[in-house]
């Protein structure tokens, strides 16, 4: 059967449902139709069942719905995909599991043009450098075929035998339940055949054995939890589909004296209180090297005091971030006897009664 392009497919009527229909409905028509169809129950329904799986696979999905509704209303053309490129592209990896375990299910691979999966990794930052900006390098399992066997696992010249656990099904029917749901089989991974000589290079995983490393340029001022998405550094496509996203995950980890607001670095420098009565100057850290800050006369607890273009570098239309420096007073909490009678003294000078 030639493949539709996915676009054309009308996902609402292979539901016999219309454009307007509410989620529940969707999902309470699949769920009657998957009964109805399901292969065990009543064979020869192998190719409707899919294509109600599939429908519902994208409407059951609200972003995913969102999206196929946006394509079917603005026509092919705007979504980028050209005729014939067949792509199924709804930002999903799953999507692409999904067409597999069909796949074996029905026997014959899907041979349409599929996006790759999109992959996340971690990425530890220290604090100056989420400020700063910084290019490095993440390791990724490769994900690329096994340069000697092509990707299939075998030895070249070896071919493969029927798995026994699925009788080369490449799924396991789960009979618990009136959805009888399939899993890919664990023991052939859904290829429904097994390898017989594994490949010598990368042990039957057709994966290639070494590890990939990817450049990430981090731009300055990311914060803990933000994501950095790399266009087409997932996983490959198969069939000339294209790659998926590798989304990076920014960890940064906290500093003792410095913290972020928005663009701003903050710390506090804490001056004693009878410098903060008669005025002082105070090294100050900064992410680079310390600048001296002038502290007025009669400066308060808790006073903001700012050192321009030392938070996030200028970039595009953000202009730099500041550095804004909280004065804490320290108060003594022991006094000699001279101490004391001076801040007598000075209590009284300053007409500060005792309350
Ligand atoms: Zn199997
Ligand atoms: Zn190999």
């Amino acid at each position: 059967m030639a493949e539709r392009e996915w676009f054309e497919k009308d996902y609402y009527k292979a539901l016999g449902l219309t454009s307007s229909a509410t989620d529940k409905e969707i999902t309470r028509a699949y769920r009657k139709m998957a009964k109805q169809l399901h292969p065990d129950t009543n064979p020869g329904s192998e190719e409707k069942f899919k294509e109600v799986s599939v429908a519902y696979d994208v409407l059951g999905d609200a972003e995913k719905r969102k999206e196929y509704d946006e394509v079917r209303r603005l026509g092919p053309a705007a979504a980028g995909f050209g005729p014939g490129a067949g792509n199924v592209n709804f930002g999903a990896g799953n999507f692409a599991d999904f067409g597999d375990l069909f796949g074996g299910l029905f026997g014959g691979r899907r041979q349409r043009a599929q996006r790759g999966a999109d992959l996340e990794t971690a990425l530890h930052l220290g604090f100056r450098d989420a400020v700063v900006g910084i290019t490095t390098t993440v390791t990724l399992p490769s994900d690329d075929a096994c340069h000697t066997c092509g990707g299939n696992g075998a030895a070249p010249g070896t071919g493969f035998a029927t798995c026994e656990r699925c009788a080369g099904r490449g799924v396991l029917n789960d009979d618990q339940g009136p959805f009888a749901m399939s899993t890919i089989c664990p023991v052939c991974h859904g290829r429904g055949g097994k390898i017989v000589t594994p490949c010598p290079s990368c042990h039957g995983t057709g994966r290639e054995p070494s590890a990939r490393r990817v450049n990430v340029r981090v731009p300055a001022g990311v914060v803990d939890g933000q994501r950095i998405r790399l266009k087409a550094k997932g996983h490959p496509g198969v069939q000339g589909g294209p790659a998926g996203d590798l989304f990076v995950d920014v960890h940064v980890t906290p500093d003792a004296r410095f913290a972020r607001r928005g663009r701003h670095v903050t710390t506090t420098v804490t001056v004693p209180v009878t410098r903060a009565m008669l005025g002082t100057t105070v090294e100050v850290p900064t992410l680079d090297e310390s600048v001296t800050l002038k502290v007025p006369a009669g400066t308060q607890p808790g006073t903001t005091m700012r050192v321009r273009g030392r938070g996030v570098p200028a970039a595009g239309k953000h202009a730099a971030g500041d550095l804004l420096v909280t004065i804490a007073v320290a108060v003594p909490t022991k006094l000699t006897k001279e101490q004391r009678a001076a801040a007598e003294r000075l209590a009284a000078a300053l007409g500060d009664e005792e309350q």
